[in-house]
């Protein structure tokens, strides 16, 4: 068989239907170890079903996984849960109230011998630095302590793979953002694969060494942060990651031809062609000018920045930011320009010129950008 121990994870064509509803679709995946991969997707696209298949709470109907190079579902094959080397933490913690710190840490350590099993449970309370509650209920703790206590509870017995489910859905906003920062900086140190599910864009970002974001059941894109948010094949990806609009552009020999001006970068379709071309608030400028034919339709202060929904003279509608030293009412007569020096991504039939090309031609990377020398600017750029 072709195991690959190189992977501390490896889906092919893993399919998984309730009824009706495909829930996860042919889904090939890849996770090399000490990776944490982010996924992400809307509401029922499959993601806590993606993390019960690799956990073995759920069987698949096609395909199969491999943990560090040994097949755990498919191909005839079918390794129980508790064997499989997986620790997991749902969004509910599911600690054992009638249990301590140390004792619900302890809970996957049955096996282990006395001293090994309390050093161990000690280690992981320092760790998650919850050594000085060992001795509490989990009713006596606050939720970011209870969520570290299952972290250390699912990390005790060494798993293989780590799979957190929407792992700081239950915390407030502010604690969640530094919450979720120690814990990344956690795993990093403890070099352990993870995989954590959430529906939140920019948890992802952050998160993430690499995201791979589902929809409908199916892998749209799997990358790093970067390359998901500036590079997105499908339009699917792009707008997932917000504040998106697109333009329309027709492509001639020198570049594409747009409403907001010309792109003197080459694309590989024929002169004439029509795309849309992928426009984020920042890769615009927008400044006051009594004869400019857009038009500030709303405003939303965000702090440093304001956000702004531009009428284009086309009637299309884009969102283009300024600094917070800078402010238009609605109404506003506006230009809009492409910001110099921006990476711009082309679609065609809903997807990005370059991933199309590339399901071809492997190499090759096509990207717009601005001539600096064809914009001279108002304001500053972000
Ligand atoms: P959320 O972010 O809302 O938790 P999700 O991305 O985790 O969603 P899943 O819970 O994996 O999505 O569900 C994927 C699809 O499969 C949904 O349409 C859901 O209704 C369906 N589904 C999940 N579990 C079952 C089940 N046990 N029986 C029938 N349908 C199910």
């Amino acid at each position: 068989m072709n195991f690959d121990a190189q992977l501390a994870l490896r889906l092919q064509n893993v399919t998984k239907q309730y009824g009706e509803t495909v829930a996860v679709d042919r889904v090939s995946l890849e996770v090399t170890p000490g990776e944490l991969l982010a996924l992400v997707g809307p509401s029922g696209c499959g993601k806590t079903t993606l993390l019960r298949l690799i956990a073995g709470l759920e069987m698949p109907d096609e395909g199969y996984i491999e943990i560090r190079g040994r097949v755990v579902t498919g191909k005839g094959m079918f390794v129980p849960p508790e064997k499989r080397r997986v620790g997991l933490m749902f969004q509910d913690y599911a600690l054992f109230p009638h249990m301590t710190v140390a004792e619900n840490v302890a809970f996957g350590l049955q096996g282990w011998p006395k001293e090994a099993r309390r050093r161990r449970v000690r280690e992981m309370l320092s760790t998650v630095r919850l050594a000085h509650l060992a001795d509490r209920y989990p009713h006596e703790l606050s939720g970011g302590e209870q969520q570290r206590v299952a972290l250390a509870r699912a990390l005790a017995p060494e798993p293989d793979v780590l799979l957190l489910d929407e792992p700081f859905s239950n915390l407030d906003a502010g604690l969640r953002v530094e919450v979720r920062e120690e814990i990344r900086d956690l795993l990093r140190n403890i070099n352990i694969t993870t995989l954590f599910v959430t529906h939140d864009q920019e948890e992802a970002l952050v998160m993430g060494d690499r995201v791979a974001v589902l929809n409908q059941g199916r892998l749209e894109q799997a990358g790093t942060p970067e390359d998901v948010f500036h590079q997105p094949a499908t339009r699917f990806v792009a707008e997932f990651f917000g504040h998106t609009a697109f333009i329309l552009g027709h492509v001639v020999p020198e570049g594409v031809e747009t409403e907001l001006g010309f792109l003197s970068q080459q694309v590989p379709l024929p002169p004439g062609t029509e795309v849309n071309i992928l426009v984020r608030p920042d890769d615009l400028v927008v400044y006051p000018d009594e004869a400019g034919e857009a038009r500030v339709v709303r405003r939303a202060f965000q702090g440093m920045y304001h956000v702004y929904q531009v009428a284009l003279p086309s009637g299309r509608i884009i969102h283009a930011l300024t600094l917070h030293t800078h402010a238009y009412a609605p109404g506003t007569r506006v230009r809009v320009e492409l910001q110099p020096g921006h990476d711009l991504v082309c679609f065609k039939n809903g997807r990005s010129v370059s991933a199309e090309r590339s399901d071809e031609v492997a190499s090759d990377h096509v990207s717009l950008k601005v001539a600096e020398k064809e914009l001279s600017l108002g304001v500053p750029a972000y």
